[in-house]
């Protein structure tokens, strides 16, 4: 007869390929491969990759120190130079953000939630380590007051002090001082010394991804489009944390891929699917809902006014003088003059850029998403709207999490306003 001791079962823990954040990342992904036709071949390395690094939990390694940012705001290019890895830790998983709502007031922005609810989990993916230090600019309230929380939890972190205008010359002043001191807190971290050679060869690093990007963003000028917007936005969310090289090495051959697309006249989407631009809260892995629900609809997103996109890898720095001082000066000066965050006092290059791409793209509508509890942006809605208005362009405004209870609901209002964009095409051709 069995003993009692015979029957006791041991709980294993659960791999984490079978969790709840994996599943969340493999049914994002399932959604972008397989109920798509037609995916570039060169796409398969970032499905690769996030399949690897969200749904097995697979390590990400780095050289050097390891510096976590939490915004686009704070320069690579230095991290860089000082021979530390960057890695953006803004986060887009639902299941961190409910971990994030049992610290945080309910109305957080999910962005915001779900990357403290990272950082506070024992379970860390993208799998990197425990940052050595975490650089977080001094930008919306809620960034601002994530810095002591982050100490809270065991982290040490840098508030890189940001100013809430752009326009003026102190505050340029005051951000290039800014940046200055950011080099001084990397050398104490790394022991290093900045250099005109490191930083030089940091910057053509950066510069080689940026030309890489651009490459793929004037690709996208092509109607019909030649890659869908999807893919995009995936390619943009592995540059948070994949090798810079590795990276920059894989748009390369996507461009190759684009341009044999382009060369063999082949559209990836129907000639009047709607141009969509996307603009507001950024769309980050495994939060990719609203650009699939507008593709999944029959609309393409061309291009995007986001942190998670167009804003981190557009602008490029601009040297005058490359001695060291100089070279972080124009450095700063590429962090602040062209960002369109809403976080800044007024924003009127938001307007002008978005405007633009909408006549650069042919863009026939417009996108707005704003995170539930993000004020900045929900509050810039307003003008960006008269703006389109008196332009006579269409915008859909979005106010949504990371959830997906609203899934219902939002795909019934983009059905209605890609249906209203193809009947403006059709009366205006
Ligand atoms: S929304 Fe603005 S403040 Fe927030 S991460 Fe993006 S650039 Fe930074
Ligand atoms: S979406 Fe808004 S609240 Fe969230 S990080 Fe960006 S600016 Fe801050």
């Amino acid at each position: 007869m069995e003993n009692e001791t015979s029957k006791i079962v041991p709980i294993l823990p659960v791999p984490y390929s079978r969790s709840r954040q994996a599943g969340e990342a493999q049914d994002m992904l399932d959604h972008i491969v397989e109920d798509f036709q037609d995916n570039p071949q060169s796409m398969q390395y970032f499905y690769d990759l996030f399949r690897s690094v969200y749904c097995h939990g697979d390590e990400v390694k780095h050289e050097g120190k390891l510096v976590g940012t939490t915004c686009i705001h704070a320069p690579e290019e230095l991290i860089y130079a000082f021979g530390a890895t960057p890695v953006r830790l803004c986060n887009g998983s639902y299941h961190y953000d409910q971990k994030g709502a049992d610290f945080m007031p309910a109305k957080s922005c999910s962005l915001v939630k779900a990357t403290l609810g990272m950082l506070n989990s024992d379970n860390v993916i993208p799998k990197i380590g425990k940052p050595d230090l975490i650089v977080n600019p001094t930008t919306c309230d809620q960034k601002k007051k994530s810095s002591v929380m982050m100490e809270g939890m065991g982290y040490s972190v840098y508030d890189l002090e940001l100013p809430n205008v752009k326009e003026s010359e102190a505050a340029r002043v005051y951000w290039q001082r800014s940046v200055r001191q950011f080099a001084v807190r990397l050398r104490e971290l790394t022991g290093k010394k900045l250099t005109r050679k490191n930083l030089q060869a940091a910057m053509a690093k950066t510069s080689r991804a940026q030309v890489a990007f651009r490459k793929l963003h004037n690709f996208r000028l092509k109607s019909p489009s030649l890659i869908l917007g999807k893919d995009a936005f995936l390619v943009t969310n592995a540059y948070f944390f994949d090798d810079i090289e590795r990276w920059t090495d894989a748009v390369e051959k996507l461009n190759e891929e684009l341009a044999q697309r382009e060369q063999s006249g082949f559209k990836a989407v129907q000639s009047k699917a709607p141009r969509v631009l996307f603009t507001g809260s950024p769309p980050i892995f495994p939060n990719l809902k609203l650009p699939l629900l507008i593709e999944e609809a029959g609309g393409v997103v061309v291009t995007d006014e986001t942190c998670s996109s167009n804003r981190m890898l557009y602008d490029m720095t601009a040297v005058d003088e490359w001695l060291v001082h100089d070279m972080v000066d124009s450095l700063a000066d590429k962090y602040l003059k062209p960002c369109t965050c809403p976080i800044f006092t007024r924003n009127d290059d938001r307007i002008r850029r978005l405007l633009d791409l909408v006549k650069s793209y042919g863009v026939d509508g417009v996108v707005y998403q704003a995170f539930a509890g993000c004020q900045v942006y929900e509050m810039e809605y307003r003008s960006v709207a008269d703006a389109f208005n008196k332009a006579g362009i269409a915008m859909l405004y979005v106010e949504t999490d990371y959830s997906v209870d609203d899934k219902g609901q939002l795909s019934t209002r983009i059905e209605a306003f890609l249906e209203s964009l193809k009947n403006r095409k059709k009366h205006k051709g």
